[in-house]
């Protein structure tokens, strides 16, 4: 009996010190539009509706040519064939551009200053374009995974948070698993913001994502759809999609809020 005592008392603690949480920050950081300041929500309906989804997509290898759906161009598609294992991604689509209104805001805010609630906004233009692009619907989709020491720091995978709102929302009516058992991060990696270097960049992740052997059989020949944030190069994706195709997944599709341009980060 006492111990079911003390549990409830853990229970309303928590939920107290949650809720005492929540009302410093709606003091401190008053939700208001993150572009234009009014309203009271991260994006007023009005800055929103601006935001342009983007109407053309580039192969995601050399960037240069114009695909429709970020499929891979005949030139870089030459480039895999015959190789033992084929093109990590089949398409990557990019929903926003990184500069449009106010997005890089957006996803400054989802992911530095942890508003976590901002998935919501950034998950909608990410089903807009993939509808708009016709991605087809995926077996299931995979989040880029967070190591765990970083998830401990943030409190919550922003590309989790995202690959849900797109399982709840790409097909109505129809719920697509969201799976993160498949891939981890056994690696903890310096943050690829923080490097310079692009092959330092590329070798920043390499071996870092690791398929669970028990999952080899669920995505065997499977239709994959891969979410994160931002892509800057493309190496985490490319690295995820790699690891899949090795372990015989099908497909691989990927899709990010926007792409960050190289010359940007430098
Ligand atoms: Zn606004
Ligand atoms: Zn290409």
């Amino acid at each position: 009996m006492q111990l079911v005592d003390n549990r409830a008392i853990i229970k309303i603690t928590l939920y107290m010190l949650k809720e005492i949480k929540k009302t410093i920050l709606d003091v401190l950081f008053p939700i208001c539009c993150l572009h234009c300041g009014n309203g009271d929500a991260w994006a007023c309906n009005e800055c929103f509706r601006k935001i342009k989804i983007l109407s053309a997509q580039v192969c995601p290898y050399c960037e240069k040519v114009n695909v429709p759906g970020g499929g891979i161009c005949p030139r870089c598609k030459e480039k895999f064939l015959g190789k033992y294992v084929p093109a990590p991604l089949d398409r990557l689509v990019v929903a926003a551009k990184y500069k449009e209104a106010g997005i890089s805001r957006l996803i400054h805010f989802f992911k530095y200053r942890l508003i976590s609630d901002l998935h919501e906004i950034l998950g909608k233009l990410i089903v807009k374009s993939l509808i708009e692009n016709n991605l087809p619907l995926p077996d299931f989709i995979i989040p880029v995974p967070l190591h765990k020491r970083r998830l401990r720091w943030r409190g919550f995978n922003q590309a989790e948070l995202l690959a849900n709102y797109i399982s709840a929302n790409l097909a109505p009516g129809l719920e697509i698993p969201v799976a993160t058992d498949i891939i981890s991060r056994k690696k903890y990696t310096v943050p690829q913001m923080k490097i310079r270097n692009y092959s330092e960049r590329k070798k920043n992740l390499q071996n870092v994502f690791v398929i669970d052997k028990d999952k080899k059989n669920i995505i065997a020949n499977k239709k994959i759809l891969l979410v994160d944030d931002v892509a800057t190069t493309g190496s985490t994706l490319f690295e995820c999609g790699r690891a899949l195709k090795a372990t015989g997944a099908g497909k691989v599709y990927a899709c990010v809020i926007a792409r960050q341009e190289w010359k940007n980060v430098l």
